[in-house]
């Protein structure tokens, strides 16, 4: 009785992997925040002066676009981050995810060419798949999406006569790689753009917070013709059980988000935007942002030094200024997603086998990625010891 698009939809293997994130299993898998940065004090405070202030409309319907309090509180924060954002350039969405949907909704039919980092976001290709798209990948480095093949692919694309309906990418910090995209090539993929007529999809979950002295401006931040589409989201900054995320587009796109988004949920839950609401107000989510900073610099540090004391020879990682992930690679023979099963039950330690983060059948089977914000300081250094066993037996 299932549609044929359930074909298409796949089970997460990040989600299956967060069942095992409990018990003596030491879990790199998931895309977790550490909890201790969840601002709770201060959102318990939040929480009983929104519903005194604002009463009955933090519990009622709203609107579809998102409360306008937080939409003009919204523009602000992007202005705050070099983007030139008023309320009407804004929705807010449940979560980063749900603008991923509406994308998918508003812009894909079937063959719709749409340009992506490989190895790119997992659950942006899970949205995607169902409409089935071609997905077009684009190789990165140590210094991002490669932009001069993507010119390349652009070029090829259009003597084909075949019209892009976006270039996807996570240019800071980006998951799964822990990459963020030099400046050169940043402005180089706007050029690419403005030169073909091409909108961009921006996600930037990890831009607030870089751990090391490099300067990122967002793509958002360089356009000046509105084809930048713009997400970003409080899960990492403020929590992601809210699930609070936000669009800053053209005004034009923004009306077509609403419009499709009414269909889905009518509107982002309300109480929960007053929360981001006055969490940005009172100025909470930006004195979280260096205490964040702190404590993930400190941690991917520590899993960097565990990846250098125990790893054997032949297996590389990458070293991110940003976000939550490291990205790894060891030697050919070894399948990481053949591994996993040995790997939690023998050496009790999870973390997402890489090929699932490509768009094509057989790529990255010897790469994974691991998360280092979720789990302690402790677990990071017992756990990496234990995945190196895991790929010694394997060598
Ligand atoms: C964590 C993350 C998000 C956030 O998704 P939400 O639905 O807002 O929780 C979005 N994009 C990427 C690439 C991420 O890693």
């Amino acid at each position: 009785m299932l549609a044929e698009r359930t074909a298409y939809m796949r089970a997460s293997e990040i989600r299956e992997l967060l069942k095992w994130a409990t018990a003596d299993v030491i879990s790199f898998g998931g895309g977790m925040p550490d909890p201790s940065t969840f601002p709770l004090e201060e959102i318990a405070r939040i929480s009983s002066y929104v519903l005194e202030t604002y009463g009955g409309k933090a519990l009622q319907y709203g609107q579809t676009e998102g409360v306008p309090e937080l939409r003009d509180e919204l523009a602000k924060f992007a202005t705050s981050n070099g983007i030139r954002a008023t309320a009407d350039n804004v929705i807010v969405t449940v979560g980063s995810q749900e603008a991923l949907e509406l994308l998918g909704r508003l812009f894909l039919d079937e063959k719709s060419v749409v340009v992506v980092e490989n190895p790119t976001y997992i659950a942006a290709l899970q949205s995607w798949r169902v409409y089935r798209p071609r997905l077009v990948g684009i190789p990165m480095d140590d210094r991002g999406m490669r932009t001069e093949v993507l010119e390349e692919q652009v070029r090829r694309l259009k003597a084909e006569g075949a019209r892009i309906k976006f270039v996807y990418t996570v240019p800071t910090a980006q998951n799964p790689t822990g990459v963020t995209m030099a400046d050169d090539r940043r402005r180089h993929l706007l050029e690419i753009a403005e030169q073909n007529d091409l909108l961009v999809v921006e996600d930037d979950p990890y831009g607030y917070f870089i751990f090391d002295n490099i300067n990122v401006t967002r793509l958002k931040a360089l356009d000046k013709s509105g084809r930048v589409i713009y997400l970003s989201t409080a899960s990492k900054i403020f929590s992601p059980g809210l699930r609070l995320g936000w669009v800053v587009a053209d005004q034009e796109l923004i009306k077509w988000f609403a419009l499709a988004k009414q269909a889905l949920n009518l509107n982002t839950p309300t109480l929960n935007q007053y929360l981001l609401l006055e969490g940005l107000r009172r100025g909470v989510i930006q004195r979280n942002i260096p205490k964040i900073v702190e404590l993930y610099r400190r941690k991917r540090d520590a899993m960097l030094a565990a990846l250098e004391a125990y790893m054997p020879q032949g297996v590389t990682w990458t070293r991110p200024s940003g976000g939550m992930f490291i990205w790894v690679k060891v030697p050919e023979k070894i399948d990481t997603r053949e591994m996993l099963g040995t790997a939690i039950a023998k050496y009790k330690v999870a973390y997402v086998p890489g090929h699932g983060f490509h768009i094509n059948e057989g790529e990255g089977r010897n790469t994974m990625r691991l998360n280092f914000t979720y789990s302690s300081f402790e677990q990071i250094d017992v756990g990496i010891r234990r995945l190196a066993d895991a790929i010694r037996e394997f060598l």
